[in-house]
């Protein structure tokens, strides 16, 4: 599932989330945890326009534990309250009604103190292309909702759903922005998780930036799962990554005509393994 952003897909997505900002009282921004700031929008500040925003990262379980702590103290210096969930297990989600209403909390107060009964707190929930929207307003909705693979552009009627006994209601149409293109190493972290598909960037070259990373932050679980014997000593030189390629496709018997190694072979199933968890769980940026 990718969409192809052209100009006037961003236009349309951009209006149609400023339409709805009208109907919510907060958005909860969801990224992915092991790279909640590749897997931002890179307007989201001027898009959401100061509407009061909970920032949640999703897919915590496949994140690196010790990595997701230090984004959380990013974000809390950056002045956001941000906070790790599972939306695939339901981990966490009984928190989001609780921050939401803390984030608005003078607002309830003031409606109390004027003798108002407070309504419930209308959220709307956005973020890029396959960080879990569906899958959180599902498992919030506690029933199947949103069509996974929405895509922008195509409106269809929306409903409020009530979540955690009434007291918060979540639009079913989630808003879907587009991801930062300009720098590529966001496009390959994207790509690294499956969010871009290998059409789009070259499954070499994905793996390639995979396995300098994993060389440098976690050669324990790469090296153990593919027996690699040494590790690189300068990371930034092209030949001994691609010899860990070479080495890798050995291992899993990704050979061609004169004993060269199909680096393309060795390359999907590297990234395949990765996906399923198999190296364990990863971050693939740190905030320091
Ligand atoms: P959307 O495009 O933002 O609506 O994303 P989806 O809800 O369709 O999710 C994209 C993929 O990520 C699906 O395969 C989900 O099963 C998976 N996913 C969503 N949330 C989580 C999570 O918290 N943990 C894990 N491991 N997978 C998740």
């Amino acid at each position: 599932m990718t969409i192809q952003w052209f100009p006037g897909h961003m236009t349309k997505a951009r209006r149609q989330i400023q339409e709805k900002l009208k109907l919510i009282d907060a958005v909860i921004e969801l990224t992915d945890a092991r790279l909640p700031l590749s897997s931002r929008n890179p307007m989201i500040d001027e898009i959401l326009q100061g509407k009061p925003r909970l920032i949640i990262l999703n897919k915590a379980d496949l994140a690196d534990p010790e990595v997701t702590r230090q984004w959380l103290s990013y974000f809390k210096e950056e002045g956001h309250t941000s906070f790790p969930v599972d939306a695939s297990t339901g981990t966490g989600l009984k928190e989001i009604p609780n921050q939401v209403r803390l984030l608005l909390k003078d607002k309830i107060d003031k409606q109390i103190a004027k003798g108002m009964k407070p309504r419930p707190v209308r959220v709307l929930i956005v973020g890029i292309p396959n960080v879990g929207k569906s899958t959180l307003i599902n498992r919030l909705a506690g029933r199947s909702i949103a069509a996974t693979g929405d895509r922008p552009g195509v409106t269809k009627g929306q409903q409020w759903i009530k979540v955690s006994g009434g007291d918060m209601e979540l639009l079913d149409t989630p808003g879907i922005l587009w991801p930062k293109f300009e720098d590529q190493n966001v496009g390959y972290r994207l790509a690294v998780t499956g969010a871009i598909r290998e059409e789009i960037l070259n499954v070499e070259d994905i793996a390639f930036f995979a396995i300098k990373y994993f060389s440098r932050y976690y050669w324990k679980d790469m090296s153990e799962r593919f027996e690699l014997k040494e590790q690189p000593t300068d990371f930034d030189n092209p030949d001994e990554i691609v010899a860990l390629m070479e080495a890798i496709g050995r291992k899993r018997g990704c050979m061609m005509s004169g004993g060269r190694v199909d680096l393309e072979k060795a390359s999907s199933i590297f990234l395949r393994e990765l996906r399923a968890g198999k190296m364990g769980r990863f971050s693939l940026e740190a905030p320091y």
